[in-house]
């Protein structure tokens, strides 16, 4: 049966990135692998195909698509079975650039926004430090106004795109925080141009998502123009607020496309391998594991879609985002995990789409809000309390 979410154009675009991807970026993903970063090539093919600026406003050169024509495009570079460069990307265009489309106004928008939406500036968004992941209220790097400029000193770490991006969209600190205040207070978000002085960036490798070329980044005395404050001053926990909603429904869609690889992975696994004189695919108890994953993606597709669709209504289903975010980044985890166990040694391959599934998948459970904090405020608004979400 049709989906009630998807028409022929979303379709016919489904077919289009697909063939893409296929021609474009699967021949060279393993390389960027090995490399740690996605090239400045891929970036400027996206952009030119329009992919970095379906959600972005016509002004700053993007196309202000439905929300379900990026749920395609994620859903398709989650299928590349490449975490990392779905990551890259992801974080590039849904996760630090539309703090500019929403409040930065239209200078940044001129400056940050169009070169991101055409592939030739890349982004990345600077939220965590070393003595603060999950609560944002710990927040320790510093901007100071001096004058025309906001003197920046701290360290963010985990910066997905760290190593390659041309600018950061980074939290933070213009005041102290309020004594008893509820959530982050005296948070802004600042644009910092990664080749000022002051800015020094190390390689942060991690298990997955290699590609995304994660970085530690310290800024020692970085003078950022002051008019490089996006929104209003102070006001940075309530834009992160609503934009980690959109990054936990984003995790959820990828996860979603990656899973969808894994399963095809296996599939072919296991109608290909001949074990004493018979296909894997016919042994029941293999069937069953596999009938079980496929059962929960087809619900978790449910879940995602439903959350996206409340999304583009207007609502922000910070609830849903949370839930849908958990389900499924931990569904892939048991599904990598499965699909490496049914290929034995093949799929333990150091190189092998199952290896990579399983390595990549782990990354997502912690990345954009751990699991135990989605459960945390899925558990607080099922027991009726709190229903804000306050984890990058
Ligand atoms: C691959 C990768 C890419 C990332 N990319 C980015 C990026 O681009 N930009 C960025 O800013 N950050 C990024 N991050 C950081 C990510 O958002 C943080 O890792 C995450 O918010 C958790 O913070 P932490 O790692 O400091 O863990 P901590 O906050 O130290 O928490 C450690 C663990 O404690 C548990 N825990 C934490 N809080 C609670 C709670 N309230 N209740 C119960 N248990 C809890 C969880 O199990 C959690 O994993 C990335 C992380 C990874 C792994």
């Amino acid at each position: 049966m049709r989906s009630p979410y998807f028409d022929d154009g979303h379709d016919a675009f489904r077919r289009e990135v697909r063939a893409f991807l296929a021609a474009e970026v699967l021949p060279h993903a393993e390389r960027w692998e090995e490399q740690d970063s996605v090239p400045a090539s891929c970036w400027k093919l996206l952009g030119e195909r329009g992919y970095l600026g379906l959600a972005h406003p016509r002004s700053a050169g993007g196309t202000d698509r439905d929300l379900f024509t990026s749920v395609v495009l994620l859903e398709e570079l989650g299928r590349t079975g490449y975490g990392g460069l779905r990551a890259a990307v992801s974080v590039h265009a849904y996760m630090a650039t539309p703090y500019l489309a929403r409040v930065g106004g239209p200078d940044l928008c001129r400056a940050y926004l169009a070169p991101a939406v055409r592939g030739t500036r890349v982004a990345a968004l600077a939220l965590t430090e070393p003595g603060a992941g999950s609560d944002l209220s710990a927040l320790a790097t510093t901007a100071v106004r001096d004058g025309d400029h906001f003197v920046v000193d701290g360290t963010k770490t985990l910066v997905s795109n760290g190593t390659t991006a041309d600018f950061l969209v980074a939290a933070v600190r213009t005041a102290p925080a309020a004594p008893g205040a509820r959530g982050a207070t005296g948070l802004s978000l600042l644009v910092v141009d990664t080749d000022l002085p002051g800015v020094h960036r190390t390689p942060a490798p991690t298990l997955g998502w290699r590609s995304a070329g994660t970085a530690t980044v310290t800024l020692d005395a970085v003078r950022v123009p002051a008019d490089r404050l996006v929104g209003r001053l102070d006001h940075g926990f309530y834009y992160l607020m609503r934009g980690l909603q959109l990054e936990r429904l984003v995790a959820a869609v990828l996860a979603l496309g990656g899973m969808d690889h894994t399963l095809d992975d296996l599939r072919a696994f296991l109608r290909g391998r001949d074990v004493g004189g018979d296909a894997l695919a016919h042994r029941q108890a293999l069937v069953h594991r596999v009938a079980d994953l496929a059962t929960d993606l087809a619900a978790a597709r449910q879940l995602v879609h439903h959350t996206a669709w409340l999304y583009e209504r207007g609502e922000l289903p910070a609830v849903e985002c949370s839930m849908a975010k958990l389900h499924t980044t931990e569904l892939a985890c048991r599904l990598a995990d499965t699909a490496l166990q049914l290929q034995g040694s093949h799929g333990y391959a150091r190189t092998s789409p199952a290896a990579r599934a399983h390595r990549d998948a782990r990354a997502a459970t912690v990345a954009a809000g751990p699991s135990e904090v989605m459960r945390d405020l899925i558990g607080r608004a099922v027991l009726g309390g709190d229903r804000a979400g306050g984890s990058a």
